[in-house]
């Protein structure tokens, strides 16, 4: 029993918890995978995302389409083609807390990066520089550094990289104060992410923001980690623009079309961007016209024609998430996470430390787990948990991730996990 009295270790518990879930019914909508003839216990959602049940049909349902309507079905189909990318919009808003009007679903997580940067980071002599914690993932490394050199700046000097301060391991809030303090006036860009992927550490995007644009600095969010994962208000926290991938938290199927966000209050600005006939203005683009027009609001940012194959799969994810509601899925996030996290510190504390905040509005749903001792003990645990169906991942150089996620995740998945971690620990030591 915990010191608490909110958790209890039996097996007995976890099912009851799981029995009173209101959102239990969700893991029906999903294919879990089997191993070894059971269900394998995934704990890797914040890498990809099972499969929901709809996705198939859909898929199907748009080859259909083509092949008895062809060019046809851009206005004949059931869900006719030419706008499709509109009928992910009002979900795709709800998800991260926007107006619908503020986010487009197109390309990919880094290319959406890189348009959003030719239109928000515009650095000039005395005001060079981007803010990005190290370690960033990355491809957002890659990205910024070679914006910086596109620029002609030199990314020794224009690219600042805030350090973890905090005793676990993660940065504190008032080292990112400080950094804004000391550098502020030389910063164009502020790029940071709403969970970052290693640490798990969740950022306060509005006390970010604020902050920064205090000291003229534009912000943009990497919520690569957080949609889907935290129940976002990214309209209210003021930030200038967002990109994030939807094959994670969102479900949406490897390489999966990517959201991106660009606040209100741009809609109507003309910033420099790279353009395409899709961001031209809807009522005149098949005038085919020489002068770019863009659609104001995030539609504008678009290049091409809607990837309807790679949309199918979002529009049936993001109705699961409709219906749940992200007030819900955090919830119960904060309950199972807790839970889990519970059951580490009570029963394997001696084999894994955990590595993100302990504050649970400082985290979203993922634990990142360091195992004591050396090494190639963390190599040979994550083999052990990957032979019994348990299926977390590795970061290099000593980072295992496990993240229950809230649409198909159990308490039992979660004591599933630690029990074998313990077995793994009896039989080694
Ligand atoms: C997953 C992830 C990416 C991946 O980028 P793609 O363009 O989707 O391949 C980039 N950045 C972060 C922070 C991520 O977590």
């Amino acid at each position: 029993m915990s010191a608490t009295g909110r958790f209890d270790a039996g097996e007995a518990w976890a099912l009851a918890a799981d029995a009173a879930d209101p959102l239990a019914g969700f893991r029906e909508q999903f294919l879990i995978p089997r191993q070894g003839g059971g269900e394998v216990a995934y704990f890797c959602g914040n890498s990809l995302g099972l499969q929901p049940r709809g996705t198939r049909e859909a898929l199907a349902g748009e080859l259909d389409d083509w092949a008895a309507h062809a060019v046809e079905a851009h206005f004949r189909g059931r869900l006719p083609w030419m706008d499709y990318h509109e009928f992910v919009r009002d979900d795709l808003a709800a998800v991260v807390g926007a107006l619908p009007s503020e986010v487009v679903a197109m390309n990919s997580l880094s290319v959406n990066l890189h348009l959003l940067m030719v239109g928000f980071y515009r650095p000039t002599a005395e005001r060079p520089a981007i803010l990005i914690e190290k370690g960033a993932f990355p491809s957002d490394r890659y990205a910024v550094e070679s914006q910086v050199r596109f620029h002609g700046h030199d990314p020794a000097s224009a690219l600042i990289e805030l350090e973890a301060d905090a005793a676990d391991g993660t940065i504190s809030e008032a080292t990112i104060l400080r950094a804004l303090d000391e550098h502020g006036a030389r910063i164009a860009l502020v790029l940071l992410p709403g969970v970052q992927y290693l640490s798990g550490q969740a950022f306060d995007l509005r006390a970010i923001t604020e902050a920064a644009q205090a000291r003229g600095c534009v912000v943009g969010f990497d919520l690569a980690h957080a949609a889907g994962n935290l129940d976002l208000a990214l309209h209210d926290s003021g930030c200038d623009f967002a990109v994030w991938c939807s094959y994670k938290y969102l479900n949406s199927g490897p390489g999966a079309v990517a959201g991106a966000f660009v606040h209100e209050r741009h809609a109507h600005t003309a910033r420099p961007r790279f353009a395409g006939w899709w961001g031209h203005d809807k009522g005149s683009r098949f005038r085919m016209g020489p002068e770019f027009v863009p659609t104001p609001g995030a539609d504008g940012w678009q290049l091409s024609n809607p990837p309807i194959l790679a949309l199918a799969p979002l529009r049936v994810s993001l109705a699961l998430f409709r219906e749940a509601g992200m007030a819900r899925l955090r919830a119960k996030s904060l309950a199972l996470t807790g839970y889990l996290e519970w059951l580490l510190r009570e029963q394997v504390a001696d084999v894994v430390e955990i590595a993100t905040p302990r504050e649970a509005q400082r985290r979203g749903c993922q634990l990142s787990l360091r195992v004591r001792g050396p090494r190639e003990a963390g190599r040979a645990l994550f083999e052990h948990l990957q032979a019994r169906g348990i299926v977390v991942d590795w970061r290099e150089p000593d980072v295992m991730r496990a993240a229950p996620t809230p649409l198909y995740n159990r308490h039992v998945d979660c004591r599933r996990l630690v029990a074998a971690i313990a077995d793994w620990r009896d039989a080694h030591r």
